[in-house]
């Protein structure tokens, strides 16, 4: 763990043991972070807060610092994406050319904020204001404080940077706690943002489990803001640690995300569209193309696309040359997606591809239809490499059935027609809509969940908010 520029053990000297998932073998043991680390790695992160050394950076010095991060994750960008190929599964061409490139990008963005971020003066009427006097009204914008920042294991270090590189540019200081299947490159990045010069206790890293590492970060009294990604059920107990002592809460949650293929579609790109949609990183992505509703005209070909597709990618260790899809993360992860499947049979699903497990953490990309509105299937996030595809006749049905989810994470509709394109966007429930192209992502873009997938945003000027107060000053002159 790294706490106040310390590498140490756990307190109790406890571990926990990170397995490659591919070949369930043990890579490392990590300190396992319970209650008193954390309240240690939240005191550091009080006391850097109000540190000259941290306080007191120049603006234009905190760019440089950030700038400096990424240049040092682009010099380690292939240890960094082997690291996380070995923890995580996904393959090595996703790490190296898609993820880390990605959680790069975010420091580069961020490092232009520091010198941008502006408060108002404001013009008063104010009743009160003493005869010949004038009152001068201006607001100032500070950091939030203590940022408690919890990721998921899917894309472990973009999530983070996600939350760092927007924090830090405010001015705020750090406890991360990453998840406990994929802990590697948070630590590996710790080393890198000492070397970049980051003062002692601004980022702070505990390794741990949910239950007690992450629940004791979002309980504690003085952790001022919890950046949180992840599942919606861990996400609604957050509203009770985090929210009941009103702490600011940020909740980048799960998703079912919808595609539609209207028949004027470019096919071709269509298809590799929601294919690469559901299929990369095995599924494992919170805007996964889960739903695709295909007009009739269309569908069989879409079914036979897809199919085609999936039944293409190369399965296989993560850092094996041609491997196109790795492991799951985990047995259990894999274990839930196979129950899903099993319970599809069982209730008349027809598996057009796939649906077939290898070993404890394989699962070929699959393909189903005939799968109804109420079945779990259809609603719930399985975070498997699973498609169901539905044909729909007309486009206001469409629309409605692509609503009609407590999720609303992201959606994508593939028409050549401009008109059709913005309507279906304008009414689709989701934080970001895509035409013609699927999980689209990137540092400039706004990302967040409309109603059960989250609160908030991440990226953009809207991810800068997110760690920043307002403080009005009037002054009588
Ligand atoms: P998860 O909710 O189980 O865990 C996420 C993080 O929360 C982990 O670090 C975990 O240790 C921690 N945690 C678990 N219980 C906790 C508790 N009681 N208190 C505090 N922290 C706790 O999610 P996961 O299985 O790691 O990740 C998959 C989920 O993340 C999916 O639902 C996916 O959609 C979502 N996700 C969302 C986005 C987004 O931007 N909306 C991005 C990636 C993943």
């Amino acid at each position: 763990m790294l706490i106040d520029g310390d590498w140490l053990p756990a307190s109790d000297g406890s571990t926990f043991t990170t397995i490659d998932p591919a070949t369930g073998t043990a890579i490392a043991e990590v300190a396992r972070a319970t209650a008193p680390d954390v309240d240690k790695a939240v005191r550091a992160a009080k006391g850097a807060l109000r540190s000259s050394a941290w306080r007191e950076m120049r603006p234009a010095e905190r760019g440089a610092l950030l700038w400096r991060i990424a240049d040092l994750m682009t010099e380690h960008l292939d240890d960094l994406a082997q690291l996380e190929t070995l923890d995580q599964g996904k393959s090595l061409r996703t790490s190296r050319f898609g993820e880390v490139p990605a959680a790069i990008n975010q420091f580069r963005y961020y490092a232009g904020w520091p010198t941008k971020i502006l408060g108002d003066t404001i013009p008063t009427s104010l009743s009160r204001t003493p005869p010949g006097k004038e009152v001068f009204a201006y607001t100032r914008r500070e950091p939030v404080g203590v940022v408690g920042a919890i990721v998921p294991w899917n894309s472990p270090l973009i999530m983070t940077a996600m939350k760092l590189a927007p924090a830090l540019a405010a001015g705020c200081t750090i406890v991360l706690k990453p998840a406990e299947n994929t802990p590697l490159t948070a630590i590996y990045l710790g080393q890198l943002l000492q070397e970049a010069g980051l003062p002692d206790g601004v980022v702070n890293i505990v390794t741990g489990y949910g239950h007690d590492a992450g629940q004791a970060l979002a309980e504690h009294p003085d952790v001022d803001k919890i950046a949180f990604t992840g599942s919606t059920a861990v996400g609604k107990r957050l509203v009770q640690s985090a929210g009941t002592r009103l702490a600011r809460l940020t909740l980048e949650l799960g998703g079912k995300s919808p595609s539609i293929i209207m028949p004027d579609a470019d096919l071709p790109s269509a298809i590799e569209g929601v294919s690469r949609g559901i299929f990369d990183n095995g599924g494992q992505v919170c805007v996964a193309s889960a739903r695709i509703y295909a007009h009739r005209d269309v569908y069989e070909e879409v079914i036979a696309g897809m199919a085609a597709t999936g039944e293409g990618l190369a399965m296989g260790h993560g850092l094996a040359a041609g491997t196109d899809l790795g492991p799951l993360v985990s047995k259990a992860q894999t274990d839930r997606v196979a129950g899903f499947i099993d319970e599809g049979r069982s209730e008349g699903v027809r598996v057009v591809s796939g649906g077939t497990r290898s070993g404890d953490t394989f699962y070929t990309p699959t393909v189903l239809t005939d799968v109804t509105p109420e079945m779990r299937l259809m609603r719930e996030e399985i975070f498997g490499p699973v498609a169901v595809v539905t044909p729909f006749d007309d486009l206001d049905e469409v629309v409605g059935w692509a609503n009609d989810s407590p999720y609303g994470l992201a959606a994508s509709v593939w028409t050549e027609g401009l008109s059709n394109g913005h309507r279906i966007a304008a009414q689709l429930e989701a934080g970001t809509v895509w035409v013609n192209c699927h999980s689209f992502l990137g540092p400039e873009l706004p990302k967040g969940g409309h109603k059960e997938s989250g609160w908030g945003y991440e990226n953009g000027p809207q991810g800068l908010e997110n760690y920043l107060e307002t403080k009005t000053v009037v002054m009588v002159l």
